[in-house]
């Protein structure tokens, strides 16, 4: 596989000269723009696997790059920015953002918001996750718990998922939002106990015994009993 192709759209020197030098040293191939309109042609002539775009940029702020780089195809995009309230976390997701990551950020978070975009955004191979009785296709999204076929939703598939391949370790609620949900909501929602609720009764339907665990406190566990 080539090496992904990053585009860094960011203004200050300081920080693309540091993220040009990290990312080409893990293997990246990067373009870098200092404004927003240089961006947005680079994108255009050299269409890049993932977009770092900073909010704050002359000529044409981070977000409406963001809302034309979006407009032009499914990119992965993440913004960086000095601003960290949740209005600004909603208006960055809003204008089609995949990420948001606050300043000054860690260069192994950023790479790890990297890899996760590619992830998303490359084709998933398919493979048959097992856990005890029950599989899951992840090119068909088909489940089963012993011979007996079960429906999902889009969602409930995406968070079982994400237990499947961490078997018998305790995921917490942040980390759940963050992979399912896409970002962090705060916590205060009770989504996750929503849909856990959900996917236990479609588990358990026949009186199987429970595999996804209650962690009081701290989130949830794939595991037997
Ligand atoms: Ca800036």
């Amino acid at each position: 596989m080539n090496s992904p192709h990053v585009l860094v759209i960011e203004d200050e020197e300081k920080i693309t000269d540091f993220l040009r030098r990290g990312l080409v040293y893990e293997g990246y191939r990067v373009d870098v723009a200092h404004d927003g309109p240089g961006g947005l042609s680079l994108a255009r002539d050299t269409p890049p696997d993932l977009v770092i775009l900073d909010w704050m940029l002359p000529g044409m702020d981070g977000l409406e790059v963001c809302r034309r780089l979006r407009s032009g195809g499914p990119i992965p995009i993440i913004i960086l920015t000095a601003r960290d309230s949740v209005a600004d976390r909603v208006l960055g997701l809003d204008a089609g953002a995949d990420d948001y990551l606050v300043k000054p950020f860690s260069f192994d978070e950023l790479l790890a918001r990297i890899r996760a975009l590619l992830r998303r955004a490359a084709p998933a191979a398919q493979e048959v996750l097992k856990f005890s009785d029950f599989s899951l296709d992840t090119g068909t999204h088909q489940a089963f718990r012993g011979e007996r076929a079960i429906e999902l939703t889009a969602k409930e598939y995406e968070l079982l998922e994400l237990f499947m391949r961490n078997p018998r370790q305790v995921l917490t609620r942040n980390v759940i939002f963050d992979r399912v949900w896409g970002y962090d909501f705060g916590g205060e929602s009770n989504i996750i106990e929503v849909y856990v609720r959900y996917l236990r009764q479609k588990l358990e339907a026949n009186g199987e015994p429970r595999l996804l665990h209650t962690v009081r406190g701290v989130g949830y566990v794939l595991r037997e009993e």
